[in-house]
């Protein structure tokens, strides 16, 4: 499989280089070159396998040439064998037609770990047969940071480097970081805020002279085309598991950075029937805004009871916005340039080529607890605030009940304790693996808002 760039301008990749890559060359983000299709006597004939086999169905051509079958064949089993509910990703029904898919039953109870914990297996294959070692670097404002620790805790040949803003990720997200203590992790509280972050990291990857070209950063947001890919699974999981594909499946996701959706988006191009696709946001609500007035303009970032969609722009609506131009990739870099600097719509029919596919609807941090709480005295089912926001968006904006809705469940409730005793509930226990999570020992480092400070304190641990 070749990888092209969204901009029409960086080299064209295979898998290996897209997984150690950020960014394209040109400013764009990597997509399948041709993405396979499927017919539906084809997806009929996964109904039958455990979640790492359809894995294995759906990831396979994306990493061929890459990665062997028989070590990819491995890497999955050991990826979702990992998870605490033997369904991997279980559905549970809330009412007629309508379910939550449980994206969270991971080691750090995030639907990030779906594709971080295959990234690290990845990223541990590939550089060991390079003879190569890396740098991770990334910004989080919670669940990134931990999925990627967790999944590249054991990798042989890198160095991770996690910068979180000092004292505002929640305890929970901050330990279930930095209580994973190991030699080549380094825990960064930046005395800033989360954009502070983000932004040291985007200058990082722009000039990495800091690591003396000698090491290459190696991105884990969702840039990143590996992450997506492996989010393309469970679409078809929950799909084959509701009568798919001689049924067709609706979806709503709570989405930020719209990497999750976007994998909703693909398993459909690859053949997969789904309805309708909701986009379900916070106040943060750029892309809702988009799609209901064709108009891309920034807002200034509004702090959430659902920090993981807390965002201005959304970067992997570039992926979509490359398709919707008939993948294009110079319209896209003028697009891009002119939504750098002034608020942008597209042309009618493109847009109408998005909304046959695309709602979308937002949800304030009041009616995301009201769901909480409306949903818990329903059916005794305590949602997390990010998935709460996918349910009720779902109800608002959803076409038919003919077609199963189905709200992806990206976080545990336990994570996001804050929203729920808001909702007037009370919060849940830790889960049985993570019940000491409070009197582990930490490893964190507080640095300066200083883009110098940060990458002087990288380059020595680098170079121990
Ligand atoms: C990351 C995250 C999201 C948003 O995912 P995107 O890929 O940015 O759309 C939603 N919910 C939770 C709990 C998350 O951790």
């Amino acid at each position: 499989m070749k990888y092209i760039s969204t901009r029409g301008n960086a080299p064209e990749l295979g898998f290996e280089d897209v997984l150690l890559t950020g960014l394209a060359s040109d400013g764009g983000l990597y997509v399948p070159k041709q993405l396979p299709h499927y017919p539906l006597h084809e997806i009929r004939s996964w109904r039958e396998l455990p979640y790492h086999e359809l894995a294995f169905k759906v990831v396979q051509p994306f990493v061929a040439g890459a990665i062997p079958d028989d070590v990819l064949k491995v890497m999955l089993q050991e990826t979702y064998q990992g998870f605490a509910h033997t369904a991997v990703a279980p559905l549970t029904q809330l009412d007629h037609n309508e379910y939550v898919l449980e994206l969270f039953q991971g080691p750090t109870l995030a639907f990030k770990d779906f594709a971080l914990q295959l990234f690290g297996r990845l990223l541990d294959y590939v550089l060991e047969k390079r003879g190569e070692r890396v740098v991770i670097m990334g910004a989080t404002s919670g669940d990134t940071g931990s999925a990627a620790i967790e999944g590249c805790k054991r990798c042989q040949n890198v160095d991770i480097f996690i910068l979180h803003p000092h004292n505002r990720v929640s305890e929970v997200q901050r330990r279930q970081m930095s209580t994973v203590i190991s030699d080549n992790i380094f825990n960064i509280a930046v005395e800033g805020n989360f954009d502070d972050c983000q932004q040291m990291v985007k200058q990082s990857f722009g000039d990495q002279s800091f690591l003396k070209d000698e090491r290459r950063l190696v991105a884990v947001n969702s840039i990143n085309w590996a992450r997506i890919m492996a989010q393309i699974v469970y679409y078809f999981y929950a799909s084959l598991n509701l009568g798919g594909p001689d049924r067709k499946v609706a979806f709503s996701v709570p989405t930020g950075n719209f990497g999750d959706i976007f994998a909703g988006y693909l398993a459909r191009q690859m053949g997969l029937p789904i309805e309708q696709l909701v986009i379900a946001t916070n106040q943060n609500d750029i892309l809702h805004r988009f799609m209901s007035q064709n108009l891309y303009k920034k807002e200034p970032l509004s702090h959430t009871l659902s920090p993981s969609m807390d965002i201005v722009v959304s970067s992997n609506f570039e992926r979509l916005l490359f398709d919707l131009h008939d993948r294009d990739g110079a319209s896209i870099k003028a697009l891009m340039e002119k939504m750098s600097h002034e608020d942008v719509s597209i042309e009618v029919d493109r847009m109408a080529k998005a909304r046959e596919i695309f709602d979308s609807f937002a949800v304030d941090d009041d009616l995301t607890c009201q769901t909480i709480k409306q949903v818990y005295q329903e059916t005794g089912y305590l949602l997390d605030p990010h998935t709460a926001i996918g349910v009720k968006a779902a109800r608002e904006v959803r076409r038919t009940f003919a077609v199963p809705m189905v709200t992806l469940g990206t976080a545990h409730p336990v994570k996001f304790s804050d929203a729920i005793e808001r909702a007037g509930l009370q919060a849940p226990e830790l889960p049985g693996h993570m019940s000491d999570l409070f009197r582990r020992e930490e490893r964190l480092f507080v640095l300066g808002n200083n883009l110098q400070e940060v990458q002087n304190f990288m380059a020595e641990k680098v170079f121990r």
